[in-house]
Formats: C-alpha cells, structure tokens, sequence
C-alpha cells in the first residue's frame, strides 16, 4: 500500500487479546496476509519477518471476530485515521493502560516512606514554611520535603482522574466494553481513592474554610489614609488597592494557610517601591499590619458560618487540559477547588465522572455562587429524593445534563 498520511499503524495483535469482546465489530472483515488461510497466524503487512521464510503467502480476508486469537504480535495494520476500528483499539488501549496504575506496587511517583509521609502531614499542618525568624537549614528541608510530598499526590491524583475519565468515556462510546473493562475501572477508582486520603492528609481544612471567606470581604476602601505608606506618595491608595486585589485573588485560589500566602501583596509593595529606600521598611510593616486585617476579617467571616449545617453537593470533576502554548498539561482547578474535592468528598459515581461533597455552608456557598469555579456544581438533598446519596449521584446523570 502506497505512503498514505492518512493511515494510521494498527497495532491489532498487541491490543486485542482473544478476552476484549468486540461487539458488533466483530463481523467487520480484515485485510491480511497469511502463509496458511486456514489457521496460520494473520498478518497486516506482506513483508512481515515472519513470512519471509514461507513459500506462498496469500491475502486473505477475514472477519475481526474470527481473525482475533490469530492475529500477529508485531504487524501493523494500515487504517484509515478514524476508523472505527482504530477508535476502539484505542478505546480498548486506554483501559488497558490503568493497569499500570492499579499493580501492587505504588506508583514511583508516590512511593514515599510511610515515616517521611506522617512528618509531611506533621509538618503542613503547622503551615507550608517554617515560623520564625531564625532560619534553620534542616527545618526548611523538612518543609521542602513536605510540600514536595503534597504536590506529588496532588498530581498523581489528578492524573488518575484524567485516566479514569478517558476510559469511562471510551467504554461509554463501546458499551459492550463495560462488563470487560469493570473490574480494571473498580481497581482503579480504589486506587483514586487512596491518593486521595493520601493528598487529603497534607491539607488543612481550616485553610480551605479561610479562603472561602475571602470571596467575601469587601474590597477596603480608606486605603489613602491608611498609616505608614508616606514613602509611596500620592500612589499609596492605588498601589495598597493592587496588592489587595492580587492578595485577595491568589489566597481564594490557594489551600495555604493565609499567614502563608502574603507574597503576592508584598510583590505589589516591591514592585512600587522599585530602588527607592526611603519609606521602604515603614511600609512593609505597615503592609503586614494591612495583610493581618484583612485575615482576621476572612475570620470573622469564618466564624460567623461556624454553626451553620454541612450542605451536600455534587461537583463533576475536571479533567487537565494540554496547553500546546505551554507545551504541558494545565488543570483547570485551582489549588482550593482540588483540595475540598479531596477534602470532602463522601461518595462517587465514576461512570459519570461525579462526585459528591459534603462541606462547611461557607464552601457549599463559594462553591455555587463563584463564576470562577472550574467544576459544575448541583445541591444534592437526599431527604427530599428519599435516596442514599450513592444512588442520588446515579440519578443525577453526568454534569451535562444538570
Ligand atoms: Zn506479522
């Protein structure tokens, strides 16, 4: 067959094994070449190596069903771009791929020592960098180390997300898949699972419950006469409401700790100040003064939702995107969003790529009301549906039909 860009190399024999059932493609016919038509392995290409010593080689066609426990290992076979055969070898690649995820073995990704595990938890739970001012080697090691750790489940798990939801939407487009593919799918969503304890563990709800208040707050706006900020002239007031803004914008997208998370307004205040030095100190300590406001008033907030009930709610959870700008993935959720799925998460519905969260009112509020939020989200009552909430996700469909 003449170099066509628009075939594609089939790998047919590597990917269906005789257990892959083929639905109603097994009466399609195959083109292949063959040293014996009646039971002699079938090949894609006349020029295979395992031919060249057979005498008379004959081209055969024959139906895929027929042809599937005969197929050689190493042939390729030419197709067509969008074939339905290549969409469902595909389909077929991509369940079998979650096998590498669900082995005995941990992931190396995420292969860490259980001791350094339990003091990454230890460690982020007092904040992602050390207090104090005494700068100490070992503990900001310590710390690197822990948020290192976080930042591998949280990838890892995003990355089983994506796997599970590429091959739910394979066996969706081939449903005669499902019965196969069920139990490679029930190991894996046990494997999404125990990442997400895992990620969920180095994450500290009261920082999540803190930056859902930031949403909030009102922007402040007596900021010209705020004290301590002379050494920027008559730009104080334009330059605090940046560095209100960008501080207010990056702590509601983060799972850190507030007390954490400042860097954003002090960039705005270095970027002001530039080379001059006069006012300079004055004003970065009036800055933390500001900041320290502005966390105790997200407190406040805090702990005026305090006593309100838990709400349920389902989310339908992303996939990463590749950005080819970048050249790398990108995933939609912020830092916050991926830590209250992990954080609340009470039950699945992986088929549909569902989750449910139960959450602080404050969350379930942020949640619903901000236009930013990368996954859709529904109220769930169970009391009203009379159902469990395993099967009210069942019911509720894949987000597209909310
Ligand atoms: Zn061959």
């Amino acid at each position: 067959m003449p170099l066509d860009p628009r075939n594609y190399r089939l790998d047919l024999g590597r990917v269906l094994s005789t257990d892959v059932p083929l639905g109603p493609l097994a009466g399609i016919p195959l083109s292949c070449f063959t040293a014996s038509s009646r039971n002699g392995k079938l090949h894609g290409k006349k020029t295979c190596g395992s031919l060249r010593s057979s005498r008379t080689v004959e081209a055969v066609t024959v139906k895929l069903g027929e042809a599937a426990e005969r197929l050689c290992g190493t042939c390729f076979w030419p197709m067509p771009f969008g074939d339905p055969l290549v969409t469902f070898t595909n389909a077929v690649r991509d369940v079998l791929g979650v096998t590498s995820y669900t082995g005995p073995d941990p992931s190396p990704d995420v292969d860490f020592d259980p001791s350094k595990e339990a003091d990454a938890a230890a460690v982020l739970a007092q904040g992602d960098y050390p207090r104090g001012d005494e700068h100490d080697e070992a503990e900001s090691d310590r710390y690197a180390r822990a948020r290192f750790i976080r930042e591998r489940h949280h990838g890892h798990w995003r990355h089983l997300h994506d796997s599970m939801l590429e091959s739910n939407s394979a066996v969706a487009a081939h449903p005669w898949l499902a019965t196969w593919a069920k139990p490679t799918l029930d190991a894996l969503a046990a494997v999404i699972e125990s990442e997400r304890h895992a990620f969920a563990a180095l994450l500290r709800p009261d920082a999540l419950l803190d930056s859902a208040a930031i949403t909030r707050l009102e922007p402040p706006h007596d900021l010209a006469s705020k004290e301590g900020f002379t050494g920027l002239g008559d730009q104080a007031a334009p330059v605090l409401r940046r560095a209100w803004d960008d501080w207010a914008a990056d702590t509601a997208r983060s799972w850190l700790a507030l007390e954490d998370d400042r860097s954003s307004a002090s960039l705005v205040l270095h970027g002001a100040f530039g080379q001059r030095r006069k006012g300079r100190d004055e004003a970065y300590a009036a800055l933390d003064e500001l900041v320290a406001s502005w966390c105790a008033q997200a407190r406040s907030v805090v702990d005026m939702h305090k006593a309100a009930p838990r709400r349920l709610l389902a989310v339908s959870v992303p996939p990463t995107t590749f950005d080819s700008y970048l050249g790398r993935s990108r995933d939609p959720l912020s830092q916050w969003e991926a830590g209250v799925l992990a954080m609340y998460q009470v039950a699945t519905n992986w088929p549909d790529g569902t989750v449910a969260l139960l959450v602080p009112q404050l969350i379930a509020e942020r949640l619903i009301s901000d236009t930013d939020i990368a996954m859709p989200v529904t109220a769930l009552d169970t009391r009203e549906a009379g159902f469990p909430i395993d099967r009210l996700l069942v019911q509720l469909g894949p987000a597209a039909s909310w």
